[in-house]
This record gives C-alpha cells, sequence and structure tokens, in this order.
C-alpha cells in the first residue's frame, strides 16, 4: 500500500508551486493532475505516470467518484501517488471528498500547500488583500452553488470570488442586493501568475464590463478593502495589458 501526497500547484507558472511540493513531485510514482496546473510542472517528474483527471468548474459527482476511485486503485499499486491541484488543495478543491475516500480504504496521505488563486491575484496587481484598519478580514467565496445558482455576500471587509468568471454581471447585481455600495472598488484578474495575466479595475456598478476581457480564463473577483490600489502603485508589468478605471471608462467610450 503507497502514500498519496495532495500537493497544491500554485496558480500558474510552474515556479510558483512550493520547494516541498518540487520535492514530493520528484518522488512520485503517478501524478494524478488537473487542468489547471502548468505543463512543465512534469518536467519536475518526467519519469512519473501522470494521468489527467481534469475538471473545470464543479465535476457532477460521477466525475469525482471516478477521481476518488483512481486515487484508491493507484494508491494500492504504488509507492507515492501525488495529488496535483491548482492553487491550493484545500480552497475549492473537492479535498474533502477525496481524504474520505483515502482514509476509508485507509491509505495514509500528506498535504503540502500552495499559492491559492486570490493571493497570487492580489500579488499580480500589488493590492493587498488586508489593510491596516479598513481591511481586517478576507473572506474567500465561491460565485457558483451547486445549483449553479450565484450568491452574493457582504461577510468580510474584502470578499474574492472564484468561479465567477461567467456571471459577472448577475455578481455585481448581488453584491449590490448585499449590500456593497455601488462604488466599492473591485478588481478581476484573469490567470493570476501566468504571463499572460489580465488586471482590471471596476467598481460593483461597473464590473459587468470585465466579462469580455476575462471570458474563457481562470478568474477572481476582489471585492472591498483589497480591491483599491495602493495610492502611487502601479501593477508594473508593461508587457501584458492592464485597465485601471479611466481606461476602463475610455475603453467603454470608445466602443
Ligand atoms: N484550488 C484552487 C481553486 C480551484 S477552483 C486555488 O486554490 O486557487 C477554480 C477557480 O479558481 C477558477 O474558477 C478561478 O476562479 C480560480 N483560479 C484558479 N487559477 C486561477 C488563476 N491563475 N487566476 C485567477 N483565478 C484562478
Amino acid at each position: 500500500m503507497g502514500r498519496v501526497v495532495f500537493i497544491g500547484a500554485g496558480p500558474g507558472a510552474a515556479d510558483l508551486i512550493t520547494l516541498r511540493g518540487a520535492q514530493r513531485l520528484a518522488q512520485a510514482d503517478v501524478v494524478l493532475f488537473d487542468a489547471l496546473t502548468d505543463p512543465a510542472l512534469r518536467e519536475l517528474a518526467p519519469r512519473a505516470n501522470w494521468v489527467h483527471v481534469g475538471k473545470r468548474g464543479f465535476a457532477d459527482s460521477t466525475g469525482q467518484a471516478t477521481i476518488n476511485a483512481l486515487l484508491v486503485r493507484h494508491a494500492r499499486a504504488s509507492a507515492l501517488v501525488v495529488r496535483l491541484k491548482g492553487g491550493d488543495p484545500s480552497v475549492f478543491g473537492r479535498l474533502e471528498e477525496e481524504l474520505q475516500a483515502l482514509a476509508e480504504a485507509g491509505v495514509d496521505c500528506e498535504v503540502v500547500p500552495g499559492v491559492t488563486a486570490a493571493l497570487a491575484a492580489a500579488a499580480e496587481t500589488k493590492r493587498p488583500l488586508t489593510r491596516r484598519g479598513a481591511g481586517r478580514s478576507v473572506a474567500l467565496t465561491t460565485a457558483m452553488t451547486r445549483e449553479g445558482a450565484l450568491r452574493g455576500g457582504h461577510s468580510a471587509d474584502t470578499e474574492v470570488f472564484y468561479m465567477a468568471g461567467r456571471q459577472l454581471g448577475s455578481l455585481a447585481r448581488r453584491l449590490c442586493e448585499a449590500g456593497w455600495p455601488a462604488e466599492t472598488p473591485v478588481s478581476v484578474v484573469s490567470r493570476a501568475g501566468w504571463p499572460d495575466a489580465l488586471a482590471s479595475s471596476h467598481t460593483v456598478a461597473s464590473l459587468g464590463r470585465a466579462t469580455v476581457l476575462h471570458a474563457g480564463r481562470p478568474t477572481v473577483v476582489t471585492v472591498g478593502a483589497g480591491a483599491s490600489a495602493v495610492a502611487g502603485v502601479s501593477r508594473g508589468r508593461t508587457e501584458t495589458p492592464l485597465l485601471e478605471a479611466g481606461q476602463e471608462q475610455a475603453e467603454t467610450l470608445s466602443a
């Protein structure tokens, strides 16, 4: 009987995995990986058997059951199975189900953390998630429920919404309903941590306009204190486009 190590691959570029994650990966016999992880990570475990079990958004329960069964089967046949997940395994990563399945099968596990998308987006935009005084709490929230409905909320000074990409217009409405003032800053970042990351600045009222820019890309939406630019600080990555609030307006006017 082998063991399973869950590893957070981070949000994109292979160099955002932790050193511990890279070291465990190098020892893997089998790697079960998702769609969001960088193919360059394969170079960290060139001799392992790489099995793609990727899914986007919510996998149906059959998909998850298949992954659970695969994990158990490979753990019985190999010494070290790595379950590689995008970002951090503990954040919207179905870790609960997979840990349970392995516990039921008596398989020993370890979890290696990774950089979750909310943190990668904060780094990408140089907009700290906590701020002295005004930003004392951060919530990691999913915009999607199992039924595909969207739920807004207002439970922290800064809220980061995962899996919101396709529903920015409805998210904006829900944010208003949840009591966020229309002029609250919103920062939208897609493919944070990748060389082609995109970031745009909005307000709750204008969030819907971010839809086209980030369409089809993994996107997080940061709302509230942590979404505002630090005075005098720009993103500083001239090689990729960044729309600041003024530019967003300009773009809308010229459209
Ligand atoms: N475990 C992952 C999240 C998985 S859920 C983590 O900790 O980051 C998938 C969602 O994560 C996507 O719908 C998107 O909202 C977000 N996401 C993942 N990678 C991202 C990236 N590089 N940039 C922006 N958002 C990302």
